[in-house]
């Protein structure tokens, strides 16, 4: 047959199969209970629609026992809740809803924030939606019709998602019953599949876009699992992990604590500081012999930011520093240090230096301020005042610039070390000038 496809299987086993059949069909050819099942196929590893037609490749029929199947069903329950909260507050709009680690979130554009007692009343309508079991089903819609059709509803967030999908890419509708969103896909075959272990966690604001110059949202966090022990297990964690969270062990301990006047800047108490002292005592110990400890300026002029970088790429990041009395007519600008290699520079070229003493690595325990929006400081986790445990090496280029190994940094192995902020300095942006 010169349309057939040809299907490998899992145990490797090939078959072939009239073109047009689809994942169902090979399922069912297999058998009853494996095609009652299956929630989606994988072709050649990539998930896909139960209802898609197969081609020829590596076929796996995709079950709940799958691992892949969380994904799917944290993507319906996201779709089911946004179904849920449609039926509840018509004129809500829809925005983008995707799968994260866990779980799943929507945003939604309501002129009324989300609260967590409208939680269980969502999860309610999710269950009933879950029970009319209506399946999931696809159209490729052309995009004036999907423009029109979004625009009509006063969905304005899906009308711009749609204007930004690119223009040789399919324009997919899912629907469940006669509910609808503008989807990637894939879904598994129907909302029963979803099952019941699913739970609304929490609510929160969330700019449209991650922009904050865009309008705020209300976010929805949920999560899905495929078994009530799954979701049971998850929650147990999450209660272990809350019983250990280091703000309460803070509070409750007497280790520090922060307050209103001084935003992300912990006042550690008499037993924090013990705790925080005998780190420091353990990193010095590992330092004594290879590096020298040095100590540099808390506030530098602006000047020197300017030279480092920092000033010209990071200065929204940075505290700056004028001199608060009316008399001085010193109005040079200061700034807080947001790194300490800068300060380890001018140390270094304070004086001669010969090339026979290098490699020559630099420590400081310097605090270093960084201003952090207030919506992303976290307990000790997130500040905008840490203990910078830096080291700077300074070596001679050789071998075509690369180091050798002697010479690179880190030879006491500190980085595994860390003191409170230090591990987010792969993320800071503030970082990326002294890498
Ligand atoms: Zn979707």
């Amino acid at each position: 047959m010169a349309d057939a496809v040809s299907l490998t299987f899992p145990d490797g086993s090939v078959r072939g199969y009239a073109a047009g059949t689809t994942g169902r069909e090979v399922a069912e050819s297999i058998s009853k209970s494996l095609a009652k099942k299956a929630i989606a196929i994988a072709l050649d590893g990539e998930l896909r629609d139960l209802s898609d037609p197969v081609v020829t490749g590596r076929l796996e029929i995709v079950t709940r026992e799958d691992a892949r199947a969380l994904e799917l069903i944290r993507h319906d329950t996201a779709h089911v809740m946004a179904e849920a909260v449609q039926e509840l507050w018509p004129g809500t709009q829809v925005t983008i809803g995707p799968v994260i680690e866990n779980g799943f979130y929507y945003d939604f554009a309501k002129n009324e924030p989300f609260t967590p007692d409208d939680l269980p009343k969502i999860e309610k309508r999710m269950k009933e939606i879950i029970q009319r079991n209506k399946p999931f089903t696809k159209e490729i819609w052309p995009r004036d019709k999907a423009r029109q059709v979004f625009a009509d509803k006063g969905e304005a967030y899906k009308v711009e998602l749609v204007d930004a999908i690119a223009a040789d890419q399919d324009l997919k509708i899912y629907y469940q019953g006669d509910w609808f969103d503008l989807c990637r896909g894939p879904h598994m075959a129907s909302t029963g599949q979803i099952g019941n272990a699913f739970k609304l966690m929490r609510v929160a604001g969330a700019y449209w876009r991650g922009d904050s110059n865009n309008p705020m949202l209300t976010r929805i966090y949920g999560t899905a699992w495929r078994t009530q022990e799954e979701l049971d297990q998850y929650l147990h964690i999450l209660a272990e992990a809350e019983k250990r969270d280091h703000r309460r062990l803070g509070r409750e301990m007497d280790l520090f604590h922060f307050q209103e006047e001084g935003p992300g800047v912990v006042f550690w108490h008499g037993k924090g500081w013990r705790v925080f002292q005998t780190l420091v005592a353990y990193m010095r110990r590992r330092l004594a012999g290879t590096y020298q400890e040095v100590n540099a300026p808390q506030v530098l002029d602006k000047s020197l930011w300017e030279t480092s970088g920092h000033w010209g790429w990071y200065r929204d990041n940075m505290f700056k520093v004028t001199v608060a009395g009316d008399e001085t007519d010193d109005e040079r600008v200061f700034a807080l240090k947001p790194m300490n290699c800068p300060g380890h520079i001018q140390i270094f070229k304070h004086g001669l230096k010969s090339y026979r003493e290098l490699p020559i690595r630099l420590a400081e325990f310097g605090n270093v301020h960084r201003y952090e929006p207030s919506g992303a400081l976290h307990g000790l986790m997130r500040v905008r005042l840490h203990a910078g445990r830096r080291a700077c090496v300074l070596y001679r280029r050789a071998n075509g610039g690369r180091v050798p190994a002697h010479q690179r940094p880190d030879p006491v192995g500190l980085s595994g070390l860390r003191v409170q902020g230090s591990r987010r300095q792969a993320v800071d942006p503030s970082g990326k000038a002294c890498r």
